[in-house]
């Protein structure tokens, strides 16, 4: 009995994968009409400079995960000794190009080169990463724009629990042009009653104890423990944290104590296969909807 009420008072695990291979499968199935109806390929281009094998990785992955959307994939990599101005005429090849919707500039960069003077050469039209001053801009005042991808990934994920978000305490974490401002302006649309705390913020456990929906991105390992979290609150932890592991092999952790918080919690994601699923899912949507966008085609997804 005592087993049972234990394994009862744990937390939904939100299946961040499979709501995201859900969400490719969606966004395929839009591909092929948008080619049957209108004729039109989907294409994103991937701009790398320099080396980072980390960055190497998620480039290949979004380079397999685009093909396998039935969109086109069109990958620059550049060394790392490019001069910013090499680079701002490489973006504006791209803008110029009929046959690419979503140009996405792999960050970081090297330091050589103004990541923010970059952003601004994308066309906002072409922008997927929702990360151009004009879309930040638009989605700060309600309107439609392109949405950065892991923000986006944080909401569904948070409504495949709970539909209706409105009037929820939510509670951001982190307040980087990524995630935490991004996130805390798509719960406002949610209307959500949302908290934005930061490092200097005071007391923080006590806020964040406030929050019906808990959404944390700060870059800090298991920083987040299970007595900051209200019972039966939805958490969604963006954190993605490389720790020493058994055997001398890196783990991967999230901002949140995943073991405390999870007895506490209603739903938690999971660090791996949380949100991080979600960010290229939502990279393939804004790719689907900017090409849709850009000939005047509604889309019904
Ligand atoms: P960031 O730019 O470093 O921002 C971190 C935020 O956390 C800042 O606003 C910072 O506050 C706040 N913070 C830092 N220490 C704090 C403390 N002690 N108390 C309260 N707030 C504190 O990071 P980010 O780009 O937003 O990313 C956050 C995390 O999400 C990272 O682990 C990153 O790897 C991960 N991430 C994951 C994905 C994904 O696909 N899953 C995508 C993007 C990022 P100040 O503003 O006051 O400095």
């Amino acid at each position: 009995m005592g087993a049972l009420r234990e394994t009862m008072s744990w937390a939904t695990i939100i299946d961040g994968k499979g709501i995201a291979a859900r969400l490719r499968g969606d966004v395929a199935e839009a591909v092929a009409r948008l080619g049957r109806d209108h004729g039109v390929t989907p294409g994103l281009a991937v701009v790398l400079v320099g080396e980072d094998p980390a960055s190497e990785v998620y480039v290949r992955n979004k380079d397999r995960q685009t093909r396998a959307v039935g969109m086109a994939s069109f990958e620059t990599k550049l060394p790392a000794t490019t001069s910013e101005k090499g680079l701002l005429a490489v973006i504006g090849e791209l803008n110029r190009r009929a046959d690419v919707d979503g140009i996405l500039v792999q960050l970081p960069l090297p330091p050589h080169i103004d990541a923010g003077r970059v952003i601004e050469a994308i066309d906002p039209a072409k922008d997927v990463d929702g990360f151009h001053p004009l879309n930040a801009g638009r989605l700060a005042i309600g309107e439609p724009s392109l949405v950065p991808c892991t923000p986006i990934g944080c909401v569904m994920l948070a409504k495949s629990v709970q539909q209706d978000l409105t009037g929820a305490e939510a509670v951001v974490i982190g307040r980087s042009n990524i995630v935490g401002k991004p996130v805390a302006r798509l719960l406002l649309a949610e209307n959500c009653t949302v908290t934005v705390a930061h490092s200097r913020s005071r007391d923080l456990p006590a806020i964040a104890r406030r929050a019906d929906l808990l959404i944390a991105a700060v870059g800090r390992p298991e920083f987040v423990r299970g007595d900051w979290i209200k019972p039966g609150a939805i958490v969604i932890d963006v954190g993605i944290n490389r720790v020493p592991g058994e055997g001398g092999k890196n783990r991967l952790v999230g901002d949140v104590q995943f073991e405390d918080a999870r007895h506490v919690a209603g739903a938690i994601t999971p660090v791996p296969g949380g949100v991080g699923p979600m960010t290229i899912a939502c990279l393939l949507r804004n790719t689907l909807t900017a090409a849709a966008a850009r000939r005047g085609i509604a889309l019904d997804l």
